[in-house]
């Protein structure tokens, strides 16, 4: 016996057309007119979308202190069936087995949507060159370097960045960066410090615009000499967004996202009083109005082409933030945003007009699986993928509330905005899990996706050299 989900109107990054779903063994078997019912449990979707189940290709689970996979069901119920986590390294062991404890510590038997990974390099020697050609066969295609940090694990000069791009393009994996200039911000952090400004506000004013524009505009001239594809991670500021455009625009396989927070909450969320600005610490900085706007227009231009949630749901919450009480500089980064984002994209930018129904499937679904390599297992409705799919009820009409929060922690980053519509019923590989904004399914059984090389990113830059 099969699901049947019977006329709903399907959207996908391309189309919207009414048809019946029917889905045997967690996978999509036929799409049609009229399918036949006997047999199958049919589910009457008319008068809703029905699209594919979210995919998240960038949250983190487990790693900088954030809450881990136990929390992962906040993505089912906010319609995201598919989450790919960035796995961090630890100090002297490799990517791979850095990786492997990861999965094993935190996500096994804990995962309940099903997940993926990107690499974080936070070793920096060169023992990561000899290992960048074995990571394809270990299930790594992904590979991210951060330009800002300084004096953590985390910031990678550009000369290792550079040289592990020469090696990555001839295994098809995609380098991607957190592109801010890390000296820069932690001149600024000090000097703000010395000056007696402490509060979450500085936290923006360290990290100013020109500081992701610049370590944007020199991570593509990195890619560009080194002739490899290039996707930039949480792209805040519009002249970095420009910076992708114009490099695309010269034909280079150059790419970026956006998050939803970059879309949404202006910076004057950072001046909140009683410290409640520390709440929405993450990096890049939140930005101002006018940034929000080009940003939303770059989605529709597809000048960003995919939005992630940049999920970090600090371990502790807002209790926690307080670290950084005295100084801006010691906020704990990240956001919870892993429950709300695809309720953020719709409401705010389907419902308000800013982009189209088949844009809002390609940015939170279609090419967050592309960009990560598990597409068309995931992000999409046709016969051989996976039954990751939403009954969306474009009607209903309510508010974000902390109270409805899956995140587990003590804040709801959206709290106070409008739902435009709602998750009627959402399953994933065919199984209901959530329904009507609630986890309808046992915790613990997602499933590893394991990822493909020559992504995205490459697409088009295969096109181009084999012309
Ligand atoms: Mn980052
Ligand atoms: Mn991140």
């Amino acid at each position: 016996m099969g699901l049947l989900i019977k006329n709903g109107n399907i959207i996908s990054a391309t189309n919207e057309y009414k048809a019946d779903i029917l889905v045997i063994d967690e996978k999509i078997a036929e799409i049609g007119i009229d399918l036949p019912e006997e047999g199958h449990e049919v589910v009457d979707a008319t008068g809703h979308y029905v699209f594919p189940g979210g995919v998240d290709e960038h949250v983190h689970m487990g790693s900088f202190a954030t809450l881990s996979f136990e929390t992962s069901h906040a993505a089912l119920v906010g319609g995201t069936t598919t989450i790919v986590d960035f796995a961090p390294q630890f100090e002297g062991m490799g990517i791979l087995d850095s990786v492997k404890k990861h999965d094993d510590e935190r996500a096994k038997g804990k995962a309940s949507c099903d997940y993926s990974y990107h690499a974080m390099v936070m070793d920096k020697s060169d023992k990561l060159l000899d290992e960048i050609p074995k990571l394809v066969d270990g299930g790594i295609t992904t590979l991210k370097f951060f330009m800002a940090y300084k004096y953590t694990p985390f910031m990678v000069e550009d000369d290792l960045i550079f040289r592990s791009m020469q090696i990555a393009k001839d295994y098809g994996i995609t380098i991607m960066v957190h592109a801010e200039n890390g000296d820069m911000v932690y001149t600024l952090q000090n000097q703000l410090y010395s000056e007696g400004k402490i509060e979450p506000i500085y936290h923006a004013r360290s990290r100013p615009p020109i500081v992701e524009d610049e370590a944007t505009q020199r991570a593509i001239y990195l890619a560009e000499l080194a002739d490899c594809p290039l996707f930039v991670v949480h792209v805040s500021s519009k002249g970095a967004m420009m910076n992708i455009k114009n490099a695309y625009d010269r034909g280079l396989p150059i790419y970026g996202e956006t998050c939803t927070h970059y879309l949404t909450l202006d910076e004057s969320y950072l001046a909140k009083p009683d410290f409640e600005g520390a709440k929405y610490v993450c990096s890049p900085a939140l930005r101002t109005k006018d940034h929000l706007e080009a940003l939303w227009d770059g989605i529709e231009k597809e000048y960003l082409v995919a939005v992630g949630s940049d999920h970090a749901a600090v371990d502790g919450g807002f209790e926690r933030k307080k670290d950084g009480i005295d100084n801006f500089a010691k906020i704990p980064n990240g956001s919870p945003g892993i429950q709300d984002r695809l309720t953020m994209l719709w409401s705010q930018g389907v419902a308000k007009g800013k982009i189209s129904r088949q844009r809002f499937v390609e940015i939170a679904c279609t090419n967050p699986a592309k960009v990560s390599g598990i597409y068309p297992q995931k992000g999409a409705i046709a016969p051989g993928s996976d039954a990751d799919i939403v009954i969306f009820d474009p009607d209903y009409r309510g508010v974000i509330k902390f109270e409805d929060s899956y995140e587990g922690t003590d804040y709801a980053a959206y709290e106070g905005f409008e739902r435009i519509g709602r998750f009627d019923k959402v399953y994933l590989r065919g199984k209901l899990v959530a329904e009507k904004g609630k986890l309808v399914s046992e915790k613990g059984k997602g499933k590893y996706i394991r990822p493909k090389p020559y992504a995205f990113a490459y697409d088009e830059y295969t096109n181009y050299k084999n012309e």
